[in-house]
């Protein structure tokens, strides 16, 4: 493109020094023939000077003839001498004058002039008279004189017109080349002019439309700097989340490693980091021969404390128990919670037993010390069972397994004690490992069966209701308390269908038995606080009185004092929820051990179990007397009714009856029946009842 350009520029250039050098010749040209065309003044002065020089010959001749040989007349001797003597100062200025010098120039043959003039003045003016030959001599001398001159003369004038001619063909010449330059020249600068033109308005249709471009471009530009500038901004912010979120997710990955290696409540480590350092401690005991202590600790009756005071309070209990294993443990031991209220510690290189039971000892003592929590003190101890690597085992799994078995001992043998694993232990353990297999046995093969013990109104000695209560004949082990294995399906999550189970089928009972008795029984049935974490009771209980169609205002569920006090909303509603259906709420098991009463108030409870602990000795413990009378009043002017259980004489019943107690329950009136024994039971009271 720059290149073609430059071209075009140059030849354009060239042209145009083409053309003005044309012009300028051109010009110069027919200046030059104009100039040439002019005669000089010279020339025609010759011409004169020699037709004078050719008149004065003739002149002369003339005169001579008239003059010789003889003179006709007398003054024509006179008149050719003078005539002569002018041809002699013709000769002079001839000689000697500018024209004359020119003349000779020009060819004219002076010295034949010369010659002649001589011989005639000598022939004629000499001392003899001439005779008729030189006469004639002379007079064809004059003859041939004025040819040569005459001829000399033509010769000039046909020259002279040749010049003027040729110079008038010239200068037409020049003129036409002059004029075919010029016409040259102008086509040449028309076509530059044209070209120019085109060229210019090309150029500023080129540049029309440049501009219009830069303009679009301009506003492309300003429209794409905008863009820019917002995609710059979008790209700090994105830049800016994107940093955000690689904080989140460091900070999520830190997490997520910390997560994996500690406990998030306590700062402990938890099992992962333990059996970590624990398999390190062995890996290094084998190396050096020394041994591994693995204490495991269970904090006793901490479930309590969480019913009773909440969870937020049980955690800040399980963090001030952390920290107080941490202060007696040494830098190279390892503290780490399993959850709930486990811990196990790893307690490396240890060279005597008695370091274990020191370190131990320390702990159980630090434990024990009252907890300052949420404005009250509480007092919680802990249970530890101790293995030893190798002597115990040497894997983490089985270490760890028999020192669970070793801390349940501890608990046995009555909580805030140690004990070191025994063979023994392994064997209880086994046991209870079976025992949990043979309750999934037995509720999958539905060998539960329910006991009804008699609720009484001992004012009228009526019946008026029974206790549901759970009974399991295992074929292995025989007969199991539901003391034994209540707390074990609690632990391991059966309860809840085992729960659902006993409801059922006590209402079942419990229509029959109007059906058959037309008694309309109470019905209470023990719930268990576990069955209020995992599962809606409330929306279990509506379906189950739905299905079976008992009335909902026969039916009293049994809770315990714990299920109260723990801080959940969630179990608040469900007893909210259970009320509302019209079922009665009872608080099992009253009176052990709980300081506040003003869950009374706060929760929909309508009827108090008065713990059989209370009325054991009544009559005969005057502080049970008194305490007892303490709860029937405070029941009474909280309108709520009370059955004493665990009536086992007369004289507990007259003094509760004396003491206005509404419904009596126990061994005195009846021990739990099973299910035909009851309803024999039932027909025999209601035939009483008829007949009375
Ligand atoms: P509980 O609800 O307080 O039940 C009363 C317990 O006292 C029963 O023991 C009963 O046999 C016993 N008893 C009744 N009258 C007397 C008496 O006069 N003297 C003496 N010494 N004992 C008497 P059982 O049946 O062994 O039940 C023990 C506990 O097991 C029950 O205490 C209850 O908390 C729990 N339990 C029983 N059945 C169920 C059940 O179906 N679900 C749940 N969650 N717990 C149950
Ligand atoms: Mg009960
Ligand atoms: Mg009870």
């Amino acid at each position: 493109m720059i290149k073609s350009s430059s071209r075009t520029s140059i030849i354009i250039a060239t042209m145009m020094i083409v053309v003005i050098m044309l012009s300028m010749f051109s010009s110069f040209w027919l200046f030059r023939q104009i100039s040439s065309m002019q005669v000089g003044p010279t020339r025609s002065e010759l011409v004169f000077f020699m037709r004078q020089y050719e008149y004065e010959l003739m002149r002369t001749a003339a005169h001579y003839a008239e003059a010789y040989p003889t003179p006709r007349f007398a003054d024509s001797q006179e008149r050719f001498d003078t005539w002569f003597n002018i041809l002699w100062s013709r000769l002079d200025s001839i000689e000697s004058g500018r024209l004359g010098g020119e003349a000779v120039a020009d060819g004219f043959d002076f010295e034949r002039l010369q010659t002649a003039i001589i011989y005639i003045d000598s022939v004629l003016y000499g001392s003899e008279a001439p005779d008729a030959d030189t006469v004639d001599n002379v007079r064809m001398l004059f003859k041939q004189l004025i040819e040569e001159s005459h001829q000399y003369q033509q010769d000039r004038d046909f020259l002279n017109r040749e010049v003027a001619l040729e110079r008038q063909m010239k200068s037409y010449e020049s003129y036409r080349n002059s004029l075919v330059f010029s016409v040259i020249a102008l086509i040449l600068g028309l076509i530059v002019a044209v070209y120019l033109y085109r060229n210019n308005k090309r150029l500023l249709d080129m540049q029309a439309g440049l501009e219009d471009r830069v303009e679009q471009r301009t506003h492309e530009l300003m429209l794409s700097n905008i863009s820019l500038k917002s995609e710059i901004q979008e790209r700090y912010k994105v830049e800016e989340q994107l940093r955000n979120s690689q904080m989140i997710a460091e900070e999520a990955k830190e997490r997520v490693e910390y997560q994996a290696n500690f406990d998030s409540l306590t700062k402990l480590a938890n099992r992962n980091l333990f059996e970590d350092r624990f398999s390190q401690a062995i890996a290094r005991a084998r190396r050096d021969g020394s041994q591994v202590a693995l204490l495991f600790l269970d904090l006793d009756r901490f479930k309590h404390i969480n019913d009773t005071l909440g969870h937020s309070v049980g955690d800040e209990l399980l963090r001030e128990a952390s920290g107080r294993i941490l202060n007696v443990l040494r830098e190279s031991d390892t503290a780490s919670r399993f959850g709930g209220d486990e811990f196990a510690v790893v307690l490396p290189d240890v060279r005597d037993p008695l370091v274990i039971e020191h370190i131990v000892g320390r702990i159980l003592d630090e434990l024990s010390m009252p907890y300052r929590l949420d404005g009250n003190d509480a007092f919680v101890s802990a249970s530890i069972g101790v293995t030893i690597f190798p002597d115990d085992g040497d894997s983490t799994g089985t270490l760890l397994r028999k020192a669970d078995s070793a801390m349940y001992k501890a608990k046995e043998r009555g909580r805030n004690n140690f004990q070191f694993f025994t063979p023994q232990m392994d064997i209880e353990a086994h046991d209870r490992r079976k025992l949990e297999a043979a309750l999934y046995d037995a509720l999958e093969h539905n060998e539960f069966m329910l006991n009804y013990q008699p609720v009484f109104n001992p004012h009228t000695g009526r019946l008026v209701g029974a206790e549901a209560l759970i009974r399991w004949y295992d074929h292995e082990n025989g007969f199991v308390a539901p003391d034994v294995f209540i707390p074990l399906a609690e632990e391991i999550g059966l309860i809840v269908p085992i729960g659902e189970w006993v409801l059922r089928e006590a209402c079942r009972q419990a229509v029959r038995w109007k059906q058959t008795s037309g008694l309309p029984l109470h019905l209470a049935v023990n719930m268990s606080y576990r069955q209020f974490q995992k599962q809606d009771v409330a929306a279990m209980v509506a379906g189950v009185l739905k299905d079976t169609g008992l009335e909902p205002e026969r039916l009293v569920l049994e809770i315990t004092e714990g299920l109260m006090m723990a801080d959940d909303q969630g179990i608040h509603d469900q007893l909210d929820n259970i009320r509302q259906q019209g079922v009665s709420l009872a608080i099992d098991d009253f009176g052990t051990g709980y300081s506040s009463l003003s869950y009374l108030k706060k929760f929909p409870i309508n009827i108090l179990k008065i713990d059989r602990s209370f009325v054991k000795d009544l009559t005969v413990d005057p502080d049970d007397d008194e305490l007892v009378k303490g709860i029937l009043s405070m029941a009474q002017s909280l309108k709520l009714q009370v059955v004493a259980e665990g009536v086992e004489n007369r004289e507990q019943e007259a003094f509760l009856v004396s003491n206005q107690c509404l419904f009596t329950q126990g061994y005195y009136y009846s021990r739990p029946l099973s299910q035909p024994d009851f309803e024999r039971y039932l027909m025999q009271s209601a035939e009483a009842y008829r007949s009375a």
